[in-house]
């Protein structure tokens, strides 16, 4: 935590939109039906997070059905719908029985001159109308521009300041083309802060690398709520990832995320939509990669086994997960090696763990060994020592494939 917090800052006090169920749609293999977007919705719900977003009920006949089956699931977060700024969609979605809508607009040139085609009076007018509309039928509202970051910064201000004089739950901020930077985020966000009373949501792709740090600038800045999706998935190469953004949180405000979310779901939401789109997690994906909590250097492992928070800032297990330290190998150390003989109640001396970990560095420069592997040759050692054999115990293993020849004696003790 920082030494004196800055009053804008909201990462003790932020909310997350789930958008997997509509950012991610978007992914190239995503395809979800009825039963998959249920499941997913209700793991999401178990992690706690406060909103899921939806595919737009006019994006097809099954979009408008499955916004009312999640709808009636009775979950704890809200639901919400992303639509265009058109009253024909907004009337739709109402329709669904979501608990509000998030509109969005393309106010960047790019989008005004080869998207829709209108002038900045013209979408003013069309928000105004729309967030009315919702408005009075007693829904949350956010207005998002499109492509936030290539828009005009006096034409942004202008319509989120219209929209936020007539009562819009939140406006977003929408990096949609993944241009945007830490400190671009953090300006244009207290930008928007200073002249907007309402809740500011942010969407971030990861084109470039930033969307987790993006996000927690924008948090920094006084932004309220961050969209993620599971993976990542989304357009293009996705956006913020949930476990991604929720590992950085936790870095930020560990209590405060801890008592917020059960961050031990993480790595079943992240399973079910893995196998629902066809990829695998990916080996250094945060918190869940299969090496996140593998620790491998000698100097590492000592400390880790000494105290974790040493090389740690994310316990395993409040995820759910465990550490592993792996000591199979040329950069081992004997403190990890010692540590192993605990584990295995051997009654080994310092000095016998150094003279199994020379061997252990010996053979691991010809190829890694296995845990199976050093638990031999710990064990192998243990049992000649009983005999007085122990020095020259290994002096025919010289390649790792001998360890294999070995017959492990019996007993443990
Ligand atoms: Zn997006």
């Amino acid at each position: 935590m920082p030494k004196y917090p800055d009053p804008m800052s909201n990462i003790s006090n932020f909310k997350i939109i789930e958008s997997t169920l509509r950012e991610g749609e978007q992914f190239a293999n995503a395809f979800f039906d009825t039963a998959k977007k249920v499941e997913i919705a209700k793991a999401l719900d178990a992690i706690g997070v406060d909103y899921l977003e939806l595919t737009s009920p006019a994006a097809s006949e099954q979009s408008y059905n499955d916004c009312k089956t999640i709808s009636s699931l009775g979950l704890k977060a809200k639901i919400l719908t992303h639509v265009r700024c058109h009253m024909d969609d907004a009337k739709l979605a109402i329709d669904t029985g979501v608990d509000g809508l998030d509109v969005v607009i393309g106010t960047s040139s790019y989008l005004r001159e080869f998207s829709h085609g209108k002038d900045m009076e013209y979408i003013t007018n069309k928000a105004i109308e729309v967030i009315n509309y919702i408005k009075s039928k007693g829904l949350e509202v956010r207005f998002s521009t499109e492509d936030s970051f290539r828009s005009d910064l006096v034409d942004l201000l202008s319509i989120y300041k219209a929209v936020d004089k007539i009562g819009v739950t939140r406006v977003g901020i929408a990096d949609t083309v993944g241009c945007a930077n830490p400190r671009q985020v953090y300006e244009l966000v207290k930008t928007l802060r200073s002249v907007v009373s309402c809740d500011i949501e942010c969407h971030f792709h990861n084109d470039t690398g930033c969307a987790i740090a993006n996000a927690y600038a924008a948090l920094e800045a006084g932004a309220t709520h961050i969209d993620t999706s599971v993976l990542g998935i989304g357009e293009r190469n996705g956006i913020t990832p949930l476990g991604g953004l929720l590992a950085r949180m936790y870095a930020g405000d560990k209590e405060y995320v801890k008592n917020k979310y059960d961050l031990t779901m993480i790595r079943e939401v992240e399973n079910i939509v893995a196998e629902a789109v066809e990829v695998t997690v990916p080996f250094n994906n945060y918190i869940t990669g299969y090496c996140a909590f593998t620790h491998k250097a000698g100097i590492h492992a000592k400390a880790i086994l000494n105290n974790p928070s040493t090389y740690e800032i994310l316990n395993p297990q409040d995820f759910g997960m465990t550490r592993y330290v792996s000591i199979g190998h040329r950069l081992t150390g004997w403190n990890a090696v010692k540590n192993r003989v605990e584990q295995l109640d051997l009654d080994l001396t310092d000095e016998d763990a150094k003279r199994v970990t020379a061997k252990i560095k010996e053979l691991a420069d010809v190829r890694p060994l296995s845990l199976d592997d050093v638990d031999t040759l710990l064990r192998t050692y243990h049992h000649a020592k009983g005999t007085g054999g122990h020095t020259s115990v290994f002096d025919k293993i010289d390649t790792p494939d001998k360890i294999a020849d070995i017959s492990v004696p019996k007993q443990t003790k």
